[in-house]
C-alpha cells in the first residue's frame, strides 16, 4: 500500500471509482499517474474510507475541482483487475440493474474489500528477498567478524551471488534464515547502510507437490470421445450441452476437455463451477489426483477470509490454472481463463436469492462470449432455457446415453401407489409402505446401503391440537413451526423464531398435541424402532452444522460405517456413493400442488438426480418411489428415464402458456408491515408504466400477495413483468426503475427488490 507519491501528491488527473453504493455508479477522484483501471483505491468517503475500484481515467469531472478529493491511498502490489473481469461486473450491473460497485465489491475476497485487511494479505502473498550491491562486497565482508560464524555464512552467501554480477539473484528471507537465525536484523542493519537491496516477491500461494497417488484416466467410450473432441476443436465462443445421465461420466469429459487446453497453453486457466460446497472436496480430490502438478484453487463461501482471499489472489495472479468453485467463483478474476465448465447447470443452487440476484450460469456463458473460448453446460436433466437453447442449435449438443461403466445400468424405478396400498389394507409404518421397509430388508440381508430422499428437515412440519385444531403457526410468518424433536424446539424454517415445545394446547389447555406429518428426523427415528440392528445416518442442514460434519458423515458412508443413509437434497446431489443399491423416496407430492410453473421440472430434476445414487458401481440397483399420484407426467417420465420426453411435454405446455423460455420475466417484490401498503406501491409503479412508449410490447401483471405472504413480520406482495424479447424487456425496465426510483412511486417505508430471470414465483 503505498500513498501518493510525496508529502505534496501530484494529481495527473481524475478518476473514476466504484463504490459499494446503491447512490450512484461511480465516483472522481483525484489521482496521481500511478493510479490506472482495475486498480483497488482508498478513497474518503463522506467520514469513511472506503475501498473501491478505479474503473477509468478521466481529462475533467463534472464535480468542481475545489470539491474533489485526492485516492487516499493504492494497493500497488495486487495487479489491476483485467477489462475482461470489468467488463463483466459491468454486465452484470447493467443485466441485474445495480451499481457497478455493488457487484464489483461483493465480488472481491473479504480482506481486499477492507484497507484493515491489506497488509496482512500482502504479508501472507508476498515475500521479501535481498541482494548485496556488487559494489559494496568488500565493505560488507570486513564489517562482518569472522567470529560470528552464522552471521559470516550469510554474508559469504550474499556475495557469492553479487561476485561478477550486475543484477545477482536475490536471495529470500527464508533462505537467509536457513544460513542465519537472526537474519532479518542483520539484513535491516545491512539494507539501512545501504549495501543491501530488498526487492519484493510473490510467494507460492498454492501447493503443488501431490497429496495422493496420481490418477489415470479410464480410455475413454465413443460417445465421451466426440464430446472431447468437439470442446477441443472450439477455437471461439461455443457454449455446449453437455447432456448425460448420472454416472454416464460426464466428469471423465470435463477433466479430458480441461487437459486439453491445460496442456496446449502454458498459461490457460480453466473455471469450474459446481452448485454445492459440500461437493467440492470430492471433486477436488478427482481433479488434484488427475492433474498433480497444476495448482488448483479452490472458492466457496465456506472457506475463512483470509484463506479465501489467497486462494482468491493465486487466480487472480494466474497462479492457479484451475479454479473449482461454487456460484460465487463464477466472478473470480482469471487473466488467462480459457474454458469454464459449468456442473449441473440445471440446479438452483446458481441461483443468488438475496443482494444481486445473478444468475453464475448465465454469467458463466456471458464471460465465454466476451473471452470467445468455449463453455460447457453439463447436467443429466438441463433446465428448460438451456435445452430449449440446445434444441434451437444455440448450444451445441453433446449426449452420453449410457452409464460409463459397462456394468452399472440405470436403477429400476418403482412407483409404489399409496392409495393402492391403503385399498389393500396395508397401513403405512411412520409413512414407509410395507414395499420400501421390504427394500430397506432386503438391503441390510446382503450388506447394501439404502439412501432414504426426503425434502424436509425436522421431526415434523407442524404440531397439532386434536380437540380445538391449533396448529403451531409462526407469529411471525405465513408459515408452520416445525418441531425438532431431539434439540426440543419448535423452529421457524423462514425467520429463525424459536420457541419451546409446548406441554399443553396454548388454546385450550388439551394435553394431546401431536406432531403432524414428516421430516428427516422422524424418518430416522422410525427407521431406528423398525431396524434396531442397523446403523442409520442422518444428513441434513440440522446435523451438519459444525464445520467438517457433513464431510465426515459423508466420508462414513463412503467408507461402508452407513447401512441406512437418510437426508433432504443435500444427499442427492453428485456423491458417487459406490455401494447404495437402493433409493427411497418417501414423499415426492407437496411439489405436486405448487403454484409455480418450474415445479413439476424442478421434482424432475431432483428425482433424476437422487436416483442416479443408485447402483452405481456394479450392483443393480433400484429406485421406489411413494406416491399417491403415480400417473403424474414427471414420475411416468422417470420410470422410463425419459428426460427428452418430459422435457418436450414441459416445453409445449410452456410455449402454449406463454411461459419461460418463451419469454422473459422480471419480478417486482415489495414489502412491508401492512400488505395494503406494499400492493399500493406495486398499484403506482404500474401505472408509471402505463404511459411508457415501450410498455406496449411489454406485459405488466396486476400486482398480488406473495403465496407465503408474511415473513419475519413484514407482508409481501409482487408484480411479474414480461416481454417476448430480453432486449425489449431490458430497456422497460432501467427506464422504469429509474422512473420510479427518482420520483414517481411513493415508497415510503415500502422495500422493494427488482429480479431478473426470476427462479421461483
Ligand atoms: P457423471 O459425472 O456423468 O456422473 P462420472 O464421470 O463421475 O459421471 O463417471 C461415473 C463413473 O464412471 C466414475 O466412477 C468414473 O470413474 C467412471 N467412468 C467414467 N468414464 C469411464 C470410462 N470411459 N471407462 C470406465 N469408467 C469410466
Ligand atoms: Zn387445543
Ligand atoms: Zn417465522
Amino acid at each position: 500500500m503505498t500513498l501518493p507519491a510525496g508529502t505534496e501528491p501530484c494529481h495527473a488527473g481524475v478518476v473514476r471509482v466504484a463504490l459499494d453504493t446503491p447512490a450512484d455508479d461511480c465516483f472522481d477522484y483525484l489521482a496521481g499517474p500511478d493510479v490506472s483501471p482495475g486498480d483497488l483505491v482508498v478513497v474518503p468517503f463522506g467520514r469513511r474510507s472506503l475501498v473501491g475500484v478505479a474503473v477509468a481515467r478521466a481529462a475533467e469531472s463534472a464535480v468542481p475541482a475545489e470539491r474533489l478529493k485526492p485516492v487516499s491511498a493504492r494497493l500497488d502490489w495486487l495487479p489491476p483487475l483485467t477489462e475482461e473481469w470489468r467488463d463483466l461486473a459491468a454486465f452484470a450491473a447493467r443485466y441485474y440493474q445495480r451499481c457497478l460497485g455493488e457487484v464489483m465489491l461483493p465480488a472481491l475476497p473479504p480482506s481486499l474489500r477492507e484497507p484493515e485487511g491489506w497488509p496482512r494479505l500482502a504479508q501472507r502473498a508476498r515475500t521479501e528477498a535481498y541482494r548485496l550491491v556488487p559494489a559494496h562486497i568488500s565493505t560488507l565482508l570486513a564489517a562482518v567478524p569472522a567470529r560470528a560464524r552464522s552471521v559470516r555464512a550469510l554474508a559469504q552467501a550474499l556475495a557469492d551471488r553479487a561476485e561478477g554480477h550486475a543484477a545477482p539473484a536475490p536471495m529470500s528471507l527464508a533462505e537467509a534464515r536457513e544460513l542465519c537465525a537472526a537474519a532479518p536484523a542483520r539484513l535491516a542493519e545491512w539494507v539501512a547502510a545501504g549495501w543491501v537491496e530488498v526487492l519484493a516477491a510473490e510467494r507460492t500461494l498454492l501447493a503443488t507437490a501431490p497429496s495422493q497417488a496420481p490418477s489415470v484416466a479410464p480410455p475413454l467410450h465413443e460417445e465421451q470421445l466426440a464430446a472431447v473432441a468437439a470442446i477441443g476443436a472450439a477455437a471461439s465462443f461455443a457454449p455446449f450441452l453437455l447432456h448425460g445421465v448420472t454416472g454416464s461420466g460426464k466428469t471423465e469429459v470435463y477433466l479430458h476437455a480441461m487437459a486439453q487446453v491445460l496442456v496446449r497453453d502454458a498459461h490457460a486457466q480453466v473455471l469450474m463451477l459446481v452448485p454445492e460446497i459440500n461437493l467440492t472436496p470430492q471433486l477436488q480430490s478427482r481433479i488434484a489426483a488427475r492433474f498433480p502438478h497444476l495448482p488448483l484453487a479452490v472458492l466457496h463461501s465456506g472457506l475463512a477470509d483470509q484463506e479465501r482471499s489467497l486462494q482468491w489472489l493465486a487466480a487472480h495472479r494466474g497462479e492457479a490454472r484451475i479454479v473449482l468453485g461454487t456460484r460465487m467463483a463464477v466472478m473470480a478474476s482469471m487473466p488467462w481463463l480459457a474454458l469454464i465448465v459449468v456442473d449441473e447447470e440445471h440446479d438452483t443452487s446458481y441461483k443468488q436469492q438475496e443482494g444481486l440476484r445473478y444468475s453464475a450460469r448465465d454469467l458463466a456463458v456471458w464471460r465465454a462470449k466476451r473471452l470467445e473460448i468455449p463453455v460447457v453446460l453439463g447436467s443429466a436433466t438441463p433446465s428448460m432455457e438451456t435445452w430449449w437453447r440446445a434444441e434451437q442449435g444455440a448450444y451445441r449438443k453433446l449426449v452420453l446415453r449410457e452409464r460409463a461403466q459397462a456394468e452399472a445400468a440405470l436403477p429400476a424405478v418403482r412407483l409404489v401407489d399409496l392409495n393402492h396400498e391403503r385399498q389393500r389394507q396395508r397401513a403405512l409404518f411412520e409413512g414407509l409402505s410395507v414395499p420400501l421397509l421390504e427394500a430397506i430388508e432386503a438391503r441390510l440381508a446382503r450388506g447394501e446401503q439404502s439412501l432414504l430422499f426426503l425434502n424436509r428437515r425436522g421431526y415434523a412440519p407442524v404440531l397439532a391440537c386434536d380437540s380445538c385444531g391449533w396448529l403451531s403457526g409462526c407469529p411471525r410468518c405465513s408459515a408452520y413451526l416445525v418441531l425438532h424433536r431431539p434439540e426440543r424446539r419448535l423452529r421457524c424454517h423462514h425467520c429463525g423464531l424459536e420457541a419451546p415445545v409446548p406441554h399443553h394446547c396454548p388454546d385450550c389447555g388439551n394435553v394431546d398435541i401431536a406432531p403432524l406429518g414428516r421430516g428427516t428426523q422422524r424418518i430416522e427415528e422410525a427407521l431406528a424402532a423398525r431396524f434396531p440392528q442397523a446403523r442409520i445416518a442422518r444428513i441434513d442442514a440440522d446435523s451438519t452444522r459444525r464445520k467438517g460434519s457433513a464431510q465426515a458423515m459423508f466420508d462414513d458412508v463412503h467408507a461402508g460405517e452407513v447401512d441406512i443413509l437418510v437426508g433432504t437434497q443435500m444427499v442427492a446431489k453428485g456423491h458417487d456413493f459406490q455401494r447404495v443399491t437402493l433409493v427411497g423416496v418417501v414423499h415426492p407430492d407437496a411439489a405436486m400442488f405448487s403454484h409455480d410453473f418450474r415445479a413439476a421440472e424442478h421434482l424432475f430434476a431432483s428425482l433424476m438426480q437422487v436416483a442416479g445414487r443408485a447402483g452405481r458401481a456394479g450392483l443393480p440397483g433400484e429406485v421406489i418411489i411413494q406416491t399417491r399420484y403415480p400417473d403424474a407426467a414427471a414420475l411416468q417420465a422417470l420410470q422410463r428415464h425419459d428426460y427428452d420426453g418430459f422435457a418436450a411435454g414441459q416445453l409445449r405446455e410452456r410455449r402454449q402458456a406463454g411461459l419461460p423460455p418463451f419469454c422473459y420475466q422480471v419480478l417486482l417484490t415489495a414489502e412491508h408491515g401492512q400488505l395494503e401498503r406494499a400492493l399500493q406501491f406495486l398499484q403506482a409503479v404500474r401505472r408509471l408504466a402505463d404511459g411508457n412508449v415501450l410498455a406496449p410490447e411489454v406485459q405488466l401483471h396486476d400486482p398480488v400477495p406473495m403465496s407465503m405472504v408474511r415473513i419475519a413480520g413484514r407482508e409481501r406482495a409482487q408484480m411479474l413483468v414480461e416481454a417476448s424479447a430480453r432486449p425489449v424487456l431490458q430497456r422497460f425496465v432501467s427506464e422504469w426503475v429509474q422512473t420510479f426510483s427518482e420520483a414517481g412511486a411513493d415508497a415510503r417505508g415500502v422495500r422493494w427488490q427488482l429480479e431478473i430471470d426470476p427462479l421461483r414465483i
